[in-house]
């Protein structure tokens, strides 16, 4: 067992210098495009000069060939799952596409539902229509929604009595995207299985932020974007993960790259899946989008692993709340992200009626926020590369700006013309 590494911007120094930052500004936009490290850069580079070199032999003298199954066990720490239930392949909404193809069956005599939550990213409810819709079934009575009190969070006591006899699967995010709520994982895996309910988790905000442990708890099913916490650039690989109860199921998409290595360049008509979820990849690996995920990856064993970010985060996220409560509350902002670390991703959601003015205003004051329509500025510290002293710049700008209402210099995009 390693010792943690204590939680403070001295001891982090090292590795925020790993990180390309932009000039002049404080970025905590990390929850929707991670910055670029030095070593992402890096791996970026030598896929090039391979290819520059060795032309084709870049398969195997630049290690193409594996190069997904071998980062994708990288990722075996922060997912909690073994090597061969993790791929690396395609897109997020694209990978939900693919798992509910392999895994949903619309025949199944009493239970043809889709479970869903009204207030994830509507990328995941467009597949899930469309997929209801390609199988013969109709969204409107084969997709439930799980609801949501106060459109922000969801109690896990909604969602385990939505596990009703005719859900055949479910589909939630590990933390939401915009409250940063995060789900308790171990009590919705154990109650779907329990209720013989497929449960299947969009890790997009979560991977890299928070600890998963998806095998033990025995998820059926999950997948998520590289972007985001795991710095690995703008619409980079994304990846699935399948329990492997599900490893002999053959994938509902094929395709030549998810052959077994051992017959694939045969090319034979008959597909004969690879072990594992490595089955479900379709075609060529887009090489170029899985190096800056392989090299950003190196730095996570560096800081000490997913435990010491989650406790760096979370002394970020701390320290940004009391200086909410101190410094905003005051000046009309309220929080949307539950206050318990145990409930908690890696962002804080900020309430104001002006959030959508707020953004530019704080942007042109050198802080890259995001905004969610209507209401929601989001702040996301990352563990890596941001500071206790950007969260208190970050706070202190935008109190000014609340202070002075400069950001009525700005259009107010909640009532723009469409
Ligand atoms: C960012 C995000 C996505 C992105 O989907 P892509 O297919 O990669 O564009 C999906 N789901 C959630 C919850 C996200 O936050």
């Amino acid at each position: 067992m390693t010792t943690p590494i204590a939680t403070d911007d001295a001891t982090w120094a090292p590795f925020r210098a790993e990180f390309h930052l932009p000039p002049d500004q404080i970025y905590l936009d990390g929850n929707s495009l991670g910055l670029l490290s030095r070593r992402a850069e890096a791996a970026v580079q030598t896929v090039l000069r391979d290819w520059a070199t060795h032309g084709i032999g870049g398969w195997s003298e630049g290690g193409w060939i594996d190069l997904a199954e071998r980062t994708a066990a990288d990722l075996v720490p922060l997912l909690g799952a073994s090597p061969q239930a993790i791929a690396l392949t395609a897109q997020t909404t694209l990978n939900l596409h693919q798992l509910l193809a392999t895994l949903f069956d619309p025949a199944h005599p009493t239970r043809r539902v889709i479970l869903a939550d009204p207030i994830n990213f509507a990328s995941d409810a467009h597949a899930i229509e469309s997929h209801l819709r390609l199988r013969g079934l109709d969204p409107a009575s084969h997709l439930r929604w799980i609801r949501s009190t106060d459109g922000r969070t969801l109690e896990t006591a909604d969602i385990v009595a939505a596990f009703t006899p005719d859900v055949q699967l479910a589909i939630l995010p590990g933390v939401l995207y915009v409250s940063g709520q995060l789900l308790d994982l171990p009590a919705i895996n154990a109650a779907a299985r329990e209720r013989g309910v497929l449960i299947g988790w969009d890790l997009s905000h979560s991977i890299g932020a928070v600890p998963h442990h998806l095998e033990t708890e025995g998820a059926d099913f999950a997948f998520w974007c590289t972007y985001k916490y795991l710095n690995a650039g703008p619409g980079a690989i994304g990846g699935l993960f399948l329990h492997p109860r599900h490893h002999e199921r053959p994938p509902g998409l094929a395709g030549w790259w998810g052959v077994d290595p051992v017959h694939r360049f045969t090319l034979d008509l008959a597909h004969r899946p690879a072990p594992g979820a490595s089955r479900l990849h379709v075609g060529t690996p887009p090489i170029l989008s899985l190096a800056p995920l392989a090299g950003s990856l190196e730095l996570f064993p560096l800081v000490g692993g997913i435990a010491a970010l989650r406790a760096r985060s979370l002394a970020l996220t701390t320290h940004l709340l009391a200086r909410c409560d101190d410094t905003l509350a005051a000046l009309g902002v309220t929080i949307a992200t539950p206050r318990d670390p145990a409930a908690r991703g890696g962002q804080v959601a900020l309430v104001h009626p002006a959030a959508g003015r707020l953004c530019p205003a704080l942007r042109a004051a050198g802080v890259v926020p995001d905004y969610r329509h209507p209401d929601v500025l989001r702040l996301a510290p990352s563990p890596f590369y941001n500071t206790f002293a950007d969260v208190d710049a970050a706070i202190d700008r935008l109190a000014e700006i609340l202070r002075s209402q400069s950001y009525l210099d700005w259009p107010d995009p909640t009532t723009a013309a469409p």
